[in-house]
């Protein structure tokens, strides 16, 4: 498949390769939605009925960036001490799993 738009074919921090991309949904101006995915998490779309001047925009950063890496560490220090609360929690076991399930992909 030929993206006429995103036109980073690797990670442009990393070097990362494609890991999958996609290009659907035509709109009536005869441009297509574009998405590429990268094998460090990287996510590029294009969606030509959003943004300043149609260009594809980063929507999920390398998670090689140094600021990647200290935005997720914080968060999943965040979710370690929600599960220490919810661990230590007197509330019954099914709300507690239940809790813990739906916070877990954030
Ligand atoms: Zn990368």
């Amino acid at each position: 498949m030929k993206l006429e738009h995103i036109k980073e074919d690797k990670c442009s921090h990393c070097g990362a390769l494609t890991v999958e991309e996609s290009r659907k949904n035509q709109h009536v101006n005869g441009l297509w939605n574009e998405e590429r995915y990268f094998a460090c998490g990287k996510i590029v779309r294009f969606l030509p009925n959003y943004g300043k001047d149609f260009e594809p925009q980063v929507v999920k950063e390398c998670t090689n960036l140094p600021t990647t890496i200290e935005i997720n560490t914080k968060r999943s220090k965040l979710y370690e001490q929600i599960v220490a609360v919810v661990d230590k929690s007197k509330a019954d076991e099914e709300y507690k799993q239940d809790l813990l399930r739906r916070i877990r992909f954030v």
